[in-house]
């Protein structure tokens, strides 16, 4: 008998859910509230822990266009300049973590994806929908929402609330506590590659640290753009992914003497920025009851100072759809099977993330030890930490 999941949300998480879902043999209806899908976003990092199973998903042929794969992970003091530490990515990861370190723009991720799942013609999509609850019955579970100002329905066996940060069925499931500010936002631009000198375009992931700021900039889009990420102390906490910056703040956050010319000369060739405020939660003790959980930000905001948003999201994407698949006639079974695999792993990574924001934030004399400390690690250190993270496999 063929089993049916409702997902909530159609960002990365979900989709890449329903792809895996409709691989395994799943009827998988999509209600998604965004009128259309559109191609949002900056840079995103696509550690070998998440490349893995997109290439499982027989993506890597899609994707490959738009990949960059960063020769390098380079950190850098924003003050001097001078390179603190220097860790080889490209086949050098390849060989280490049996998966390919990736760069890719977001949209270009979510297009492709959107792209494979239409191509499955067990998945639907309905855009416009707005889930609002959803009640648990003998007969599966019976998702309600708004579409066009009407009321909807959907059933299914199984409800997967992949609906992001501000998730409404998170707190429809009993958690109340709204996500905590992280008095940081991040801003984000995109630079035509060949609009910057030579030593700004390399093919390699670049972390500046700061004072109570730090900079990431990497290629995207097949090389074409490089994406900017600068990361500053903020009190501004509006929600939504795309707030307007004024170039002439941010600009003005990377001031001389505090930031290295090459650090401000890339901040300066970017004309338009966006912005959001950085929130995440502490890790959830239960992320669902019955035949109903959470997956993705839904389930575990994280800080981006990991770099592992996106990776973790489709990282639950492939431990639901084996869970499911293992058990379809016991949903509730296989739902806690997938959340007992999940919390801690998606725990530590929150912790991780918001203890990187500390580090890459210190103040001049803390950044000294930090100094210090990745002088001692070196690269192959520094990417020896991450060997839990991304060293991680599907069963
Ligand atoms: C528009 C947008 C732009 C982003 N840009 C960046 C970026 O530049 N860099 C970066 O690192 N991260 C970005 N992110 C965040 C990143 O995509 C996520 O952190 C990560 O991919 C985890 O994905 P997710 O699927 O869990 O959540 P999300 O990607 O946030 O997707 C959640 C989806 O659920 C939908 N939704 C919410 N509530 C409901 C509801 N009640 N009913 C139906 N649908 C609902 C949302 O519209 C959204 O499409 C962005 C997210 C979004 C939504």
């Amino acid at each position: 008998m063929t089993r049916s999941v409702v997902i909530a949300g159609a960002g990365i998480g979900g989709l890449t859910a329903a792809l895996a879902l409709a691989q395994r043999g799943f009827e998988v209806s999509i209600l998604e509230q965004a009128a259309q899908l559109e191609a949002i976003g900056a840079g995103i990092q696509l550690s070998p822990n998440a490349s893995r199973v997109l290439i499982g998903l027989g993506l890597a042929d899609r994707l490959a266009p738009h990949l960059v794969v960063p020769s390098a992970l380079n950190v850098m003091s924003a003050r001097s300049g001078r390179v603190l530490a220097h860790a080889l990515l490209g086949e050098a990861a390849t060989r280490r973590y049996g998966a390919p370190y990736w760069a890719i723009h977001r949209g270009d991720l979510h297009t492709e994806l959107h792209a494979a799942i239409d191509a499955m013609p067990q998945v639907s999509l309905r855009l416009g929908a707005r889930i609002d609850d959803f009640t648990v019955g003998d007969n599966g579970v019976m998702v309600r929402g708004t579409a066009n100002a009407q009321a909807i329905a959907a059933r299914g066996d199984t409800f997967v609330a992949a609906d992001g940060l501000w998730s409404a069925m998170r707190e429809r499931l009993g958690h109340r506590a709204a996500p905590r500010f992280a008095r940081h936002s991040a801003w984000r631009a995109l630079v035509p590659t060949d609009a910057l000198p030579p030593a700004l375009r390399a093919l390699s992931v670049n972390l500046w640290l700061g004072p109570d700021a730090h900079l990431i900039h990497y290629p995207v889009r097949g090389g074409d753009l490089i994406n900017i990420v600068a990361i500053v102390r903020d009190q501004w906490r509006e929600t939504g992914w795309n707030a307007i910056g004024e170039r002439a703040e941010i600009v003005d956050r990377f001031a001389a003497g505090r930031w290295h010319a090459s650090a401000r000369e890339l901040i300066g060739a970017a004309s338009a920025w966006q912005k959001w405020a950085l929130y995440d939660c502490h890790p959830l003790d239960r992320w669902g009851a019955g035949p109903v959980t959470l997956l993705g930000d839904a389930a575990h905001p994280t800080l981006p100072y990991l770099a592992q948003g996106a990776a973790m999201a489709i990282e639950d994407a492939a431990v639901l759809a084996a869970s499911l698949a293992k058990s379809p006639e016991d949903v509730s079974a296989a739902l806690r099977r997938y959340e007992s695999l999940r919390q801690n792993r998606t725990a530590r990574t929150q912790n991780a993330a918001r203890r990187n924001g500390a580090i890459y934030h210190m103040g001049s004399a803390t950044a000294l030890l930090r100094t210090l400390a990745l002088a001692v690690m070196g690269g192959g250190g520094l990417l020896r930490h991450y060997d839990w993270l991304y060293r991680w496999q599907p069963d």
